[in-house]
């Protein structure tokens, strides 16, 4: 299909993210060559809508000159500048001073990061430190939430609740805990809402009373679970986990890489929930994928601990590209960009597409319809009483998200036969529709594949 050197050159020396190496050794790379919008070209010719937005990322959808133009602007006069030694530069110190204007509570301090897995390597030396700082050293376990994601790091990937991200990396460290999910379809107390709060509640409490409540540093969660399988907690869940770290000392961290910047409504989903994280990581959206950069946001509480700890000494953390003026740059381009009419149109956006994906529940394949805006999944199943998924061994992830490809559609294919679905904010009506029928289609398709059956 494309030029037999690229997939050759690919093969011989391109090790690709989260793969099966010796599955894309045989199957080869799918080269992407130009995209407009919410499609994407690949380098064959063929036009897809891109149903994920890259990597739940591209929110403002592809192809805005006026990004482009900011990041030559900036690129023309000053393409790098350190923020070690005391130097700035103006956008970014102009985008920290707007992502704290519209950030919940007293989330004032921003640390610029590459990307969300550094967000949260951060967020974790910062915590540290601050519980140094406090002068209770011993507060050094870590809890987050099974089938959460955290990143990729080597700390952050054993907060993550993937088996494949611990799988031959020793991973989790020994102080890094994990509740159940909240994942309703799949509850061993049921769908009901207030079970779910009170089951995480009790999951967390008894977790911390094992540890030793003086030993807990944080609590990590997602608003919405991503990588996971796109898994909504019932309205209040959010809240609740947060007044228990608050009642325990325990720092709540809200890991928004995903529901950040209009991928559920709003520029963050914690305050849809009416909450004030102790810390907010984000990234994705914040550049909108155009350039790489990820954020940390911090209280005034725990800025001012860490500051007051540290006294004249330098705290050490950096990167050579943190508070890089070129990200920042599009940063607020972008920024400026969902405020004129995109967050609006990813809400009108978002309300059509769950209205199709619901639409889909009479499939015989559909088990369950879940998502907020524009971030959404469809859990396939064999058998709808019995809930029983997709055999693994037909490696439906692959084969659904093939199936897609050639109907025209980029979704996300969770392992066991889970949809994810993140478009950018910019899709039109006819764009969401396309992506549902599209989706239908495979559907039907996989129903007819004896081998998924
Ligand atoms: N946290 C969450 C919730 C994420 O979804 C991701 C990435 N999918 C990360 C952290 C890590 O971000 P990155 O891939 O930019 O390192």
């Amino acid at each position: 299909m494309y030029s037999n050197s690229l997939t050759e050159l690919d093969r011989a020396h391109l090790i690709h993210p989260v793969a099966s190496y010796r599955s894309h050794e045989k199957h080869g790379v799918r080269v992407l060559a130009s995209a407009k919008g919410a499609t994407v070209t690949d380098a064959s010719g063929k036009q897809l809508i891109d149903g994920f937005a890259g990597l739940w990322c591209v929110n403002a959808g592809y192809g805005h000159e006026s990004i482009v133009e900011a990041a030559a602007r900036q690129m023309r006069e000053l393409p790098y500048a350190t923020a070690y030694f005391g130097l700035g530069s103006e956008p970014a110190i102009r985008l920290a001073g707007e992502l704290a204007d519209r950030a919940p509570g007293d989330l004032n301090h921003v640390y610029f990061t590459l990307g969300g897995s550094d967000a949260i390597d951060t967020t974790i030396r910062f915590i540290r430190y601050y519980w140094n700082a406090r002068g209770r050293p011993e507060r050094d376990q870590f809890i987050s939430v099974e089938q959460g994601y955290h990143g990729s790091s080597t700390v952050g990937a054993g907060l993550t609740a993937l088996p494949a991200f611990h799988a031959g990396f020793g991973l989790p460290f020994d102080w890094q805990h994990k509740i159940p999910s909240h994942y309703a379809y799949r509850n061993p107390v049921g769908d009901d809402p207030q079970a779910i709060i009170d089951a995480s509640l009790a999951a967390l409490k008894s977790k911390v009373e094992t540890i030793g409540p003086e030993r807990v540093a944080a609590f990590y969660a997602e608003p919405i679970q991503g990588s996971g399988g796109v898994l909504v907690p019932p309205k209040g869940w959010v809240k609740a986990m947060r007044e228990f770290c608050r009642e325990h000392d325990i720092l709540f961290v809200a890991d928004e890489v995903i529901t950040g910047f209009g991928r559920t409504g709003p520029l963050f989903a914690c305050s849809e929930e009416g909450i004030v994280p102790d810390l907010l990581t984000t990234a994705k959206g914040l550049t909108s994928g155009y350039v790489p950069m990820g954020a940390v946001l911090m209280s005034d509480h725990v800025y001012e601990t860490i500051a007051e700890g540290a006294g004249a000494a330098a705290v050490g953390h950096g990167y050579t590209y943190s508070a890089h003026p070129v990200s920042a740059a599009v940063g607020l381009e972008v920024l400026k960009l969902y405020e004129s009419g995109l967050l609006d149109n990813g809400v009108r956006a978002g309300a059509r597409l769950m209205e199709g994906l619901e639409g889909l529940r009479d499939h015989p394949l559909v088990g369950d319809v879940r998502g907020r805006g524009m971030l959404a999944a469809v859990e396939l199943v064999v058998d709808k009483v019995n809930k029983t998924p997709l055999p693994a061994s037909a490696e439906p992830a692959r084969r659904i998200f093939d199936r897609a490809w050639e109907n025209g559609l980029i979704i996300r294919a969770f392992g066991n036969g889970v949809l994810g679905y993140a478009p950018p904010l910019c899709c039109t009506e006819t764009e969401i529709d396309a992506i549902v029928e599209r989706t239908r289609m495979t559907l039907d398709e996989t129903l007819e594949d004896p081998d998924v059956r």
